[in-house]
């Protein structure tokens, strides 16, 4: 079995095509057109996509459980259908279904059975991923009486059986309030600073914006955009937030490079698109005697990108 190398990448998806029948099977309603995309060995990839983008049906191509029209997905340097390369994944599906009346225990020694993971070494795997996801104390409970963050912790620990190389994780945070969101997102930074490589869909983007080190926007069946988020979000072109007290904005139009977005008696908030129309409206401020309070960056969010990008998508079709 070939493990892929440093520069080669842990999942490729290449020209992916998939339609599904219609409601009476009147004609097929396109998900995916053509998508490409490519997972390096260690990142943290966030996938991103409006509802119904079409997320969960490219990870499900890619674990097999839906097949793909035409493409080609390659998995640690195999292609996808081969059950070998899907060993070495971990798999947490968007909703994932346990058994009410097991422990969280029992549930997991029967998934470690399922893994093959060694009957020797259940025991003690069991009681580290229980211990690693936050578990232990609450392993004997039965799933019914879990809540939906202990069901996604213990989501996770299944996935994470028998140390897989790419961790596949569709949506993770979905669902859990901020404690519960903020525990998953330790997970899988943990997962990270072990060398996993982390592939996970979502549409909660200040989660993406805070654990991807790469993200792709899924928009009308191909990526939209792709890249890291300095790339994404576009940091080389600098914009400002001023605050100043005593200006005098009449015949600002916007022309100059920078924007009032909000007063309040005499205070100001100005928007300023670059370094040169930073300067000049300093300029402009100094000349009219106001009082400088605050110059701050501006840094734009995953959110504003996304909208951005499925607006654009929209106005095109
Ligand atoms: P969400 O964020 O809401 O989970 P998603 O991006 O994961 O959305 P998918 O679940 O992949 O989107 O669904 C994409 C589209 O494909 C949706 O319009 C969905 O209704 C449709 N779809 C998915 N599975 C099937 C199926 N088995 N048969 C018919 N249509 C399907």
């Amino acid at each position: 079995m070939s493990a892929p190398g440093p520069e080669q990448p842990v999942l490729t998806i290449q020209g992916l095509v998939k339609a599904f029948a219609g409601h009476l099977s009147l004609g097929r309603t396109s998900v995916l057109r053509g998508l490409d995309l490519e997972v390096r060995r260690g990142e943290v990839y966030g996938f991103i996509g409006a509802n119904g983008a079409g997320k969960t049906t490219t990870i499900k191509i890619v674990t097999g459980l839906v097949t793909a029209d035409a493409g080609q997905v390659t998995l640690l340097g195999q292609p996808a259908t081969r059950p070998a390369a899907r060993r070495r994944l971990g798999y947490l599906p968007e909703q994932p279904n346990f058994y009410g009346y097991l422990t969280g225990r029992e549930f997991l020694r029967f998934q470690a059975r399922l893994a093959g993971v060694p009957p020797g070494e259940r025991g003690a795997a069991v009681e580290r991923l229980l211990s690693e996801v936050g578990m232990a104390s609450r392993a004997d409970r039965p799933i019914r009486k879990c809540s939906k963050g202990m069901l996604q912790r213990l989501g996770i620990a299944q996935a994470l059986l028998g140390g897989p190389e790419l961790l596949i994780l569709d949506e993770p945070m979905s669902g859990l309030d901020p404690a519960g969101r903020r525990d998953v997102r330790d997970l899988i930074l943990a997962q990270r600073e072990r060398g996993t490589t982390v592939f996970f869909s979502s549409h909660i983007l200040s989660d993406a914006e805070v654990l991807c080190d790469r993200v792709g926007i899924l928009e009308s069946g191909r990526l939209a955009l792709e890249g890291t988020l300095d790339e994404v979000l576009g940091r080389r072109s600098p914009s400002w937030e001023v605050t100043a007290l005593g200006a005098t904005p009449a015949g600002w139009n916007g022309a100059e490079g920078w924007q009032v977005t909000a007063r309040r008696g005499d205070r100001l908030l100005i928007r300023v698109e670059g370094d040169e129309a930073l300067a000049r409206l300093l300029e402009r401020l100094r000349q009219q005697g106001a009082t400088l309070h605050s110059v701050t960056p501006h840094r734009h969010t995953l959110e504003e990108r996304f909208l951005d990008v499925v607006g654009r998508g929209t106005e095109a079709t």
